[in-house]
């Protein structure tokens, strides 16, 4: 018979290691981390802001991002709409990263959700696979993102989290990339839950 304070250590020891591989998965030589926090204070190379077609800041994520990143940022995202309009859903375009740790702010636009009608899904995924091909192209090894359209516009966070998961999934399997860091930074508890759920989802059929 096992000792119950053993048993317990064994427990413990258990839960932990489990703890440690629903927050991370690695696919090819990239690992997708999953933390809570705030994106502002990421040091990643790049940090993904959830814009809006305007690129004047907003709310949300996208107004923490500014906030702390200063004007050179908002100078930028000004002449970016300046000389091609505004950013359609679904691309992405890349700044300094003014006074933040990151280098680069990639400014990408989520869908708005109405109801799950109007590509919502395959705009999501385009959001986060054309962040990733921007940073690819600059030669960045480490992003991270936010919930992307999870908060002012609406998309179901247990829908969005395998949504975008699965968009860096199927990335990292058939694109080569200087990225070995991808960071999702959730910001609220139950957002972070929903993403390990989805994240040991993706574990089972990769
Ligand atoms: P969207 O308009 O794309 O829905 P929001 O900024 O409204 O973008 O929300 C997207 C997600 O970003 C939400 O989960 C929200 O809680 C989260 N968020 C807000 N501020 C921060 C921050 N500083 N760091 C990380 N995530 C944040």
């Amino acid at each position: 018979m096992i000792p119950e304070s053993v048993s317990s250590v064994g427990l413990k020891n258990t839960s932990h290691k489990m703890l440690k591989m629903s927050d991370e998965l690695v696919i090819n030589q990239t690992r997708i981390t999953l933390i809570q926090g705030d994106i502002t204070n990421q040091d990643t190379d790049a940090i993904v802001n959830a814009a809006n077609p305007s690129l004047r800041g907003g709310g949300g994520v996208d107004g923490a991002i500014h906030r702390a990143g200063g004007r050179a940022i908002l100078d930028e995202c000004t002449r970016i709409v300046k000389n091609q309009g505004p950013l359609q859903t679904g691309k992405a375009v890349l700044t300094t990263g003014g006074n933040l740790k990151a280098r680069y702010v990639i400014h990408t636009v989520g869908p708005v959700w109405h109801g799950g009608t109007q590509n919502e899904a395959e705009l999501l995924t385009s959001a986060y696979q054309k962040s990733l091909r921007l940073a690819t192209t600059h030669g960045l090894s480490s992003i991270s993102f936010p919930s992307i359209s999870t908060g002012a516009y609406g998309y179901p966070v247990q829908e969005a989290a395998t949504v975008a998961l699965r968009a860096v999934a199927l990335f990292l399997k058939h694109e080569p990339t200087s990225l070995r860091e991808i960071i999702f930074v959730l910001f609220d508890s139950r957002t972070y839950q929903h993403y390990r759920t989805a994240l040991e989802q993706l574990s089972e059929m990769v």
